[in-house]
């Protein structure tokens, strides 16, 4: 058999997979949409942002990874990022607490089961906050490779084992983890950890919008 036609039957398992998972999401309350490839996600979001006058970006690479800010602000939209360069502290404490309250808040996740739990693990909590209450839409772009076969505790597994680790050196962070790319369970006995919030979303929070796009691509961490 060629790799072609072995491509060929991943390809039909991973969409396969996605549309299981967009199916359990929508029994959990959620908004969802499968998107063949990281342009199709890219053009819903651009939609998304049509209507809203403050968009926040909750520091996702996922999001990074779309090269959405540009285009955004050609259009008059507020950008609310808290990791754009030359920010003062107090500067970027103040983005954090508008992202709380803007019109679209865009982020991904860590990890997300198979069934559609979503399991995130944050340093500030304020990119795992608004995702849950807050801004009047937020959309969660999910590469993936974002998804675990598995429970929660497999999603942290994953978070342990890649995001927290590839972060944590990303962002020069003083933990064992930013040195060996491996975890060393340092939260709550080093000042540094950026594990420090975990969180669990077992269903549409009550009074928020969410919609989740789920891209057939690798996206993010
Ligand atoms: S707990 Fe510590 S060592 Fe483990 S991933 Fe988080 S920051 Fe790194």
């Amino acid at each position: 058999m060629e790799q072609s036609a072995v491509d060929t039957l991943l390809a039909w398992q991973s969409a396969a997979r996605l549309n299981y998972t967009a199916e359990k999401l929508r029994k959990r309350g959620f908004d969802v949409e499968v998107c063949a490839t990281r342009e199709i996600a890219r053009e819903r979001l651009l939609t998304f942002a049509e209507t809203a006058h403050t968009i926040g970006f909750g520091g996702s690479l996922s999001v990074a990874c779309l090269n959405l800010t540009h285009t955004l602000r050609d259009t008059g939209k507020e950008i609310l990022n808290h990791g754009f360069p030359n920010l003062t502290p107090e500067e970027r404490d103040d983005i954090r607490r508008r992202q709380l309250s803007c019109d679209l808040f865009l982020s991904s996740v860590n990890a997300m089961t198979d069934e559609g739990v979503i399991v995130n693990v944050d340093g500030v909590g304020n990119r795992v906050a608004a995702m849950i209450y807050g801004p009047r839409q937020i959309v969660l772009v999910v590469g993936r490779n974002k998804l675990v076969k598995g429970d929660e505790a497999d999603a942290l597994k994953r978070i342990a084992e890649t995001a927290a680790p590839v972060n944590a050196y990303r962002l020069g962070c003083k933990t064992p983890c930013a040195v060996t790319g491996r975890c060393a369970s340092c939260a709550g006995v080093n000042e540094g950890s950026i594990c420090r919030v975990t969180t669990i979303i077992h269903q549409r929070p009550l009074y928020s919008n969410v919609t989740i796009l789920l891209v057939d691509e690798d996206l993010g961490l």
